[in-house]
C-alpha cells in the first residue's frame, strides 16, 4: 500500500497510546478514515477540549478543569485535611473515590523511583510534598504505592525525607484480593498478607 503521510502520522501517534499495539493502532486509525466526518471530527473535538480544559490540580496533582483549580478534593472542607494519601498519579485518586474508603487528600507523586533506569522523585515534587504538610499541619501520611520494586524504592526514598516531619507515615497493608483463594496467591502477596494482619 502506498505511504500516505497523514495515515502514517496518525497510526505511530495512536500506537503510542498506553495498552494500544501496532494492530490496534491501525485498525483504528482505518475505522476513523473511514468515518471522517463523525467519528474522527467527534474525537478530534473532544481531544481538543481535553487539552484546552483539563488540567492536573496545582495542589494535588488530581484531574480537574480549569475552573476547577485546586480541585474539588483539595477545596471540599468537608474532608480531612489532616490526612494525605500519597499516590503516584492522578489514575490512582480516581480508583481511591471509587472506592468510597477515604476522606482525606491526596498527592500524586507523577512518578516514581526506578534506580534501575537511573530515575528519580522529581525533587520539586518531593519539596512540593514537605511544603503542604508543613503548610496544612497534616498529621499522617499514607504511602499509598504499588508493590513493585519502583514502588518500594519510593516508599523508603519518602520516608526517609518526610521521617524529621512531625507526622505518621503509614504504608497500605497488603491483603488478598477478595473473591480469591489463598492457593491463588503469590509469595510476596501473602508473606505481606501476614505481616499486615488485623486482630478480628
Ligand atoms: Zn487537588
Amino acid at each position: 500500500m502506498k505511504h500516505i503521510e497523514p495515515l502514517d502520522n496518525l497510526i505511530t501517534a495512536l500506537a503510542r497510546l498506553p495498552g494500544i499495539g501496532r494492530r490496534s493502532a491501525e485498525r483504528i486509525a482505518f475505522g476513523l478514515v473511514k468515518d471522517r466526518r463523525n467519528m474522527a471530527a467527534g474525537l478530534a473535538g473532544a481531544l481538543d477540549d481535553v487539552i484546552r480544559n483539563v488540567v492536573l490540580c496545582s495542589r494535588c496533582g488530581n484531574i480537574t478543569d480549569t475552573s476547577h483549580n485546586p480541585c474539588g478534593i483539595c477545596t471540599n472542607t468537608q474532608r480531612n485535611g489532616r490526612v494525605l494519601c500519597v499516590v503516584e498519579g492522578p489514575d490512582d485518586i480516581q480508583y481511591f473515590e471509587a472506592s468510597g474508603g477515604f476522606a482525606g487528600r491526596y498527592h500524586a507523586l507523577m512518578g516514581k523511583i526506578s534506580p534501575m533506569h537511573g530515575e528519580d522523585i522529581s525533587p520539586e515534587i518531593v519539596r512540593k510534598l514537605v511544603d503542604r504538610i508543613k503548610d496544612e499541619n497534616v498529621e499522617e501520611v499514607i504511602l499509598a504505592l504499588d508493590t513493585d520494586v519502583e514502588s518500594d524504592a519510593s516508599a523508603s526514598y519518602l520516608h526517609e525525607v518526610l521521617s524529621g516531619l512531625k507526622v505518621r507515615i503509614s504504608r497500605l497493608a497488603y491483603g488478598l484480593p477478595s473473591g480469591s483463594g489463598i492457593e491463588y496467591s503469590d509469595p510476596v502477596t501473602l508473606s505481606r498478607a501476614l505481616r499486615g494482619r488485623q486482630q478480628v
